[in-house]
């Protein structure tokens, strides 16, 4: 497989398929740059070696449709200064304006083409359409993570254009790939996931691949709760899977077989409404009052899981232990992100990431002191689970 940094891409007009998929506001500015920050290195090397660079990505979900508030029109500025040089932009991503603008471009330039997306063919994966834009081009780089799980045009189909040594990942393919792999094949012992969220049906595929790979596994979350009710717990009105409680059972008795140290969340911050001025209490998981909910884990709970994740050498958090957009039920979520940067600190490898708990880690601003966040959600969870990435496997098949 073509590695990115060897590449020489002097004079070579080159198709990098982004993930600009920034937040705006009703202003049409940027409210987090960290998408744009995170494919600044796989640009400035093509521009640097001298390619010229046709960047393309989608924004949004326009459904096919030319609609303005998701046009990448919007981050050329930012894009512009950033790199350092004048992102040339047309509003389009195929046809005869575009293949002008790639044919013009020169040593060092940068063109951002308009959204994919605003063609159903890219989800479509329509290989007229991926044709059009490999056309473009002499060589492909996937550079779009977080969209790796999908087979669409830009991010599957185009690559079959291209001769295996003329389409490669960028950089940030490259560190997901390699900090995935220290993670579930090259760890050090012991290795903890922890998983939160919302429901156990989301993450049940990664539970169970999970339970092969890890020491231990740490379970808080919405999702605790289906456990606590399958155990014969009272949990109240807090969040539970009334069709999972089968499936909890199976879980425990499934970590007990293979040998892992499962930690359920001892208590909760209970709260007798879901809102941020909702009366509290603290309770045990097992007595949690009739119209009373767990949206955060306990006192004790963050006691039991620091004590494991510091002695951790490998740690995987996939969830928020608690209703972390509010306030009130922060502190769970954030005291793990705080062990886990300890952890790190005396040498543990940690990848955050799929989910929520990349934003609950910006949120509590620890980006800095993990050893790796992921960019993409779903894309992650799905290669965690084990499932072949369409747009992984268009590079290295
Ligand atoms: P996920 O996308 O599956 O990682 O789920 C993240 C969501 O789970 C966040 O929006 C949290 O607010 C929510 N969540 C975490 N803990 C709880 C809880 N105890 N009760 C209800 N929702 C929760």
């Amino acid at each position: 497989m073509q590695q990115f940094d060897t590449y020489s891409f002097s004079g070579k007009k080159v198709i990098v398929r982004l993930d600009l998929n920034v937040p705006l506001n009703s202003e049409y500015e940027i409210t987090d740059q960290t998408r744009i920050n995170a494919a600044l290195p796989t640009v400035k090397k093509i521009i640097k070696d001298g390619g010229k660079a046709i960047l393309i990505s989608h924004l949004g979900r326009p459904g096919g449709e030319r609609l303005q508030k998701y046009s990448l029109r919007h981050i050329v500025k930012s894009l512009s200064k950033k790199l350092n040089v004048t992102v040339q932009f047309v509003g389009d991503c195929i046809g005869e304006e575009v293949s002008e603008a790639a044919n013009k471009l020169k040593e060092g330039e940068v063109l951002l083409l308009e959204n994919l997306r605003y063609y159903p063919q890219e989800k479509a994966g329509d290989p007229s359409f991926a044709k059009k834009l490999a056309d473009l081009a002499d060589v492909y780089v996937n550079d779009a993570f977080g969209t790796a799980h999908r087979a669409h045009a830009s991010t599957a189909v185009i690559s079959s254009f291209f001769g295996p040594k003329d389409k490669m990942f960028g950089y940030v393919i490259e560190n997901e790939l390699e900090a995935i792999q220290k993670v579930l094949e090259n760890n050090d012992r012991p290795f903890t996931a922890i998983m939160g969220g919302a429901k156990i049906s989301d993450k049940i595929l990664l539970i169970e691949k999970m339970l092969d790979k890890v020491d231990n596994l740490i379970i808080g979350g919405g999702m605790s709760f289906t456990f606590f009710k399958a155990l014969g717990g009272n949990v109240g009105s807090s969040l539970v899977e009334e069709d999972k409680l089968n499936l909890a059972k199976i879980i425990l008795d499934l970590a007990k077989e293979k040998d892992v140290n499962l930690f359920l969340p001892p208590d909760s911050i209970i709260a007798d409404s879901f809102g941020n001025d909702a009366q509290l209490d603290v309770k045990d998981n097992m007595e949690i009052p009739e119209q009373w909910m767990g949206l955060d884990i306990g006192p004790k709970a963050i006691e039991d899981f620091k004590e494991v994740i510091a002695k951790s050498k490998t740690i995987l958090w996939n969830g928020p232990l608690g209703v972390f957009e509010m306030a009130n039920f922060q502190n769970g979520t954030k005291s793990i992100a705080e062990a886990i940067v300890e952890a790190t600190k005396n040498g543990a490898y940690s990848l955050i990431g799929g989910g929520d708990s990349a934003a609950a880690i910006n949120t509590f601003n620890l980006q800095n002191d993990v050893s790796y966040i992921s960019t993409g959600g779903g894309a992650l969870l799905e290669f965690l689970e084990g499932k072949k990435l369409p747009g992984i496997a268009a590079i290295v098949d």
